[in-house]
């Protein structure tokens, strides 16, 4: 895809009527930013605006980098290049920034993976008013018709810049004569963290400790004790269930193939007679039902807690929800107010039901303590689009419920009883990004290299929900399904039913379009609950995936029954997980061969030839892919098990992440073999790990044949944009020269990465 530099002029002009809504500069700079990025096509842009009192630059806006810098990088006139383009009011055009004398590292704003750099001065008449920059990863990425583009750009920014720094000067007039803020009891060290995105999204909101001391069944209340009836008490059980009932349809229409019944407890134990019938009868021999509530709640919690079943601790949760409903719903006036809207969760440990139930009640963000982000807790939270962060100080656990907490899942960060400067940066930051979700996405779906290379996007998809966002994008159809999730948030393994009517509606949703089905992928860090799990001491060196389903094969037939029944009538691909040799899939096949004469002997309408994949995710399948790739229709790529298996490093485990290298010579020569085996064989070879939407690494994947990718949905335009500006013939010759290398290091070199040392102990 081209830059779009005239597209990009309009834009700007547009944006400085938009200027006049904005509700301040610094959210029209973030919309401006975030603009010139996405038509230049570059990963990188800031603005500096300059203080001439103190001769200083100070980074205003920015995207790409990181943001905790913005209002704080501060840059003398002449200091580094943006300091010398205003200094010398010229253009400072760079092929490799790192290289140029003048250049200043600016240790931890991430910088060293933008080699590309190019900054305009911003001028009004003859005053210095800032630095306009773009970067990007791409040596030599900009060429002259950028800058003039850049240039054009900054003339217009100046005078909306100028008329802004004066309402500036006016809003710290104002600013000056506010009342202080109320006073802060946050212990210091907890007022800034940081910690593990996990997922994107900026969320705002009281801190709410889920899982806190068994028996708190906190109670926001200010009526006195006695001032609820009988009366109120019957009408708040029954609004109680059905809010419960209305927000169990809500989540079934929004998410058909996870949501079933997670309700449903909540439901039954509110029916129980020893539970709201044991609440009717306390306040029967005179006890305020306030005060009846909360016993009887109690007893439930500290019962369920001390239950050896952990079937049963898992309700804990549950009760406490519906104490604090029934509390709720006891004022004549309560509204249905969901029980977490608008908060930040603050959690020891989760369930991937919790997450559902999270959402369901509009819970801002997720802040998860002391570890134990499982995968499908991270992909949950990702395809829900609730921002997560990870982090370990356990003291958040303990922080009082009337703190608010901002959480930033793009950067990992969390700041506790926010400053209104921090808050408003933030709201400046979420409104920028509801504006650029807005920008409009390309007509046509097909992706290509600069030279013409047709490439397929596709997208990985966890939840039927997500499907939206693929079509938005324009995916090329779906790489990979991971079928895993709706056995993984329910209680029980789903019927055959059940499933086939999941994977119906999801073909009927990609109609046209390429569905590559994988069967259940369980084990190593994504446990079934309900499923009596032996306790490895190596769980993704365990029953996972192929081998789970090849032990419990009426698991497996249900589940293959299903997918041949979906793709009736349609294009069915089914391809198998961790496949470890050509004899897993050759048993693997048998199944689906066993399934197809059962469901022929039925007369049951399927799919009679289904096209059947194997995904080469282990160094033992690379080392046979040639006969492997002889059986199978086609293969899939799982670059993060291949990584984690080919190195040895736990996909999971934070504290060694430096050993993750995904460009590692041995997984260079491992996938070039595998794309080498299936181009020989004609077969199609997709690729579906992280690496895809690295840009550092994908010019390497097609450099080596590889031309059908599937990416999470929201990487979906990057990844295109990248490829656009990828040239096929030069990224074939790259690939050659990085399969040269024998170290690790080299290959940084020539990717132009800069690792942080490894931690000493
Ligand atoms: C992979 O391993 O790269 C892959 C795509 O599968 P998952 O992440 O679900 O293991
Ligand atoms: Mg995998």
């Amino acid at each position: 895809m081209a830059k779009e530099h005239v597209e990009l002029i309009c834009s700007i002009g547009e944006l400085a009527g938009l200027f006049q809504k904005s509700t301040s500069l610094e959210n029209f700079l973030q919309t401006a930013v975030s603009v010139v990025a996405y038509h230049m096509r570059a990963a990188v842009c800031s603005v500096y605006l300059y203080e001439e009192e103190l001769g200083e630059l100070v980074l205003h806006a920015n995207q790409g980098l990181n943001p905790d810098y913005i209002g704080r990088l501060r840059l003398k006139l002449g200091e580094g290049l943006v300091g010398t383009a205003l200094k010398e009011l010229r253009p400072i055009r760079e092929g490799s920034a790192p290289r140029n004398p003048r250049f200043k590292h600016i240790p931890g704003i991430n910088e060293e993976y933008f080699q590309a750099f190019l900054a305009v001065p911003i001028v009004r008449g003859l005053t210095r008013v800032g630095v306009l920059v773009v970067q990007d990863p791409v040596q030599d990425y900009f060429d002259q018709n950028d800058t003039r583009a850049l240039q054009a750009i900054a003339a217009q920014l100046a005078s909306v810049i100028e008329n802004a720094k004066l309402l500036m000067a006016l809003h710290r007039m104002e600013a000056s004569t506010a009342p202080a803020p109320p006073a802060v009891t946050v212990a210091p060290d907890l007022k800034f963290l940081r910690g593990l995105s996990v997922s994107p999204g900026i969320a705002l909101g009281r801190a709410t400790v889920f899982g806190g001391p068994d028996d708190d069944l906190h109670i926001e209340e200010s009526a006195p004790a006695g001032a609820y009836s009988r009366a109120d008490f019957d009408r708040s059980l029954h609004n109680t269930e059905a809010q419960l009932t209305a927000l169990q349809t809500q989540m079934e229409e929004r998410l058909e193939d996870v949501a079933s019944m997670i309700f449903s407890a909540h439901i039954l134990i509110l029916r129980d007679s020893m539970f709201s019938g044991a609440m009717a009868r306390l306040i029967e021999q005179g006890s305020p039902p306030r005060e009846a509530i909360v016993q009887i709640a109690t007893d439930y919690i500290r019962l369920f807690a001390a239950s050896e079943n952990p079937r049963l601790r898992e309700k804990v949760q549950d009760v406490k929800d519906l104490g604090r409903r029934l509390l709720r719903n006891l004022r004549p006036d309560a509204k249905d107010a969901a029980d977490h809207a608008g908060r930040v969760i603050i959690a020891g440990e989760l369930l991937p039901s919790d997450i559902l139930k999270l959402v369901a009640q509009r819970a801002a963000g997720l802040l998860l303590v002391g570890g134990g982000a499982t995968s499908h807790i991270a992909i949950l939270a990702r395809s829900l689009q609730l921002p997560m962060v990870m982090i370990e100080n356990r003291a958040l656990l303990d922080l009082h419920e009337t703190v608010d907490v901002l959480l930033d899942g793009d950067q990992g960060t969390i700041y506790v009883d926010p400053t209104p400067e921090v808050r408003q940066r933030y709201r400046d930051l979420q409104q920028t990004s509801r504006e650029v979700a807005s920008i409009p996405i390309p007509e046509s779906d097909a992706s290509a290299t600069s030279d013409g290379e047709r490439i397929d996007v596709m997208a990985n998809i966890n939840m039927l929900s997500e499907l939206k966002i693929a079509h938005r994008f324009r995916a090329a159809g779906v790489g990979l399904y991971r079928s895993e999730f709706p056995f993984i948030v329910r209680n029980d393994f789903p019927s055959e039913e059940e499933q086939y009517r999941i994977y119906r509606s999801l073909l009927d949703q990609m109609q046209g379009s390429d569905v590559i089905m994988r069967t259940l992928d369980v084990g190593g860090d994504k446990m079934l609950s309900y499923f009596p799990s032996v306790n490895e001491a190596n769980p993704f060196l365990g029953l996972r995936a192929l081998r789970f389903s090849l032990r419990y094969k009426d698991i497996f037939t249900r589940q293959l029954r299903a997918m041949l029944r979906a793709g009736e009538g349609r294009a069915l691909h089914i391809m198998f997980p961790l496949v470890s040799s050509v004899d897993d899939f050759v048993d693997a096949r048998a199944v689906v061969r066993e399934c197809l004469r059962q469901l022929e002997h039925e007369r049951t309408p399927h799919h009679a030839t289904p096209r059947l994949g194997a995904m080469v995710e282990m160094p033992s399948a690379v080392e046979v892919v040639t006969e492997l790739v002889a059986e199978a229709d086609f293969l899939s790529i799982g670059g993060n098990d291949l990584v984690q298996y080919v190195l040895a490093v736990d996909r999971t485990n934070a504290q060694i992440s430096d050993h993750y290298v995904a460009y590692h010579p041995a997984i260079l020569r491992a996938l070039k073999r595998i794309a080498d085996a299936a181009l020989a064989a004609r077969k199609p070879v997709s690729f579906c790990g992280e690496m895809a939407s690295d840009p550092r690494l994908l010019p390497f994947l097609i450099g080596i044949g590889i031309r059908r990718l599937s990416v999470e949905p929201r990487q979906i335009p990057n990844v295109r944009q990248q490829l656009a500006r990828l040239n096929y013939a030069e990224a074939r010759t790259r690939a050659a020269f990085l399969l040269t290398l024998g170290r690790i290091s080299e290959v940084e070199q020539a990717l132009g990465i800069t690792r942080p040392a490894t931690p000493a102990a």
